[in-house]
């Protein structure tokens, strides 16, 4: 297990970290005008509105931009490497920050297929990162 910096819970991510343990892959949604968002918010951005519900992802997403960080990130093992940070679009429309592993960091290229996949944190959450789909 790679050790990594724990992301902390805000009041507007406990259910989507509370997924996590379940390696459960879910997105806020707006109930009023019907739209998923990232990152959770207690309103949606899009309307101002709400209520927020929480609704299982495809965890299907395609690569829209990739970096590869050859400097450890926070808490990361420098024997490790370097690794691959990516903007990754969702299926269902919205773009999150995560890490693409199941292949070499510059393996990963704009407009590559990937699906989510799972790090275990030290909590009992999981990180959801991606690899090739
Ligand atoms: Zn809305």
């Amino acid at each position: 297990m790679t050790k990594f910096f724990e992301p902390p819970i805000s009041d507007s991510a406990i259910q989507f970290w509370d997924s996590t343990r379940e390696r459960r892959l879910v997105l806020p949604w707006c109930a009023a005008c019907e739209h998923p968002f990232w990152y959770p918010r207690e309103v949606c951005p899009r309307c101002l509105g709400g209520p927020v519900e929480w609704r299982e992802a495809s965890g299907s997403g395609e690569v829209h931009a990739v970096s590869v960080q050859h400097r450890p990130g926070p808490m990361r093992d420098p024997a490790a490497g370097p690794y691959a940070v990516a903007l990754v679009d969702l299926a269902e429309g919205v773009r999150i920050m995560t890490n693409i592993v199941g292949c070499e960091p510059d393996a990963a290229t704009v407009g590559m297929a990937v699906r989510v996949t799972w790090e275990p944190l030290a909590d009992g959450r999981h990180l959801a990162q991606f690899e090739p789909a």
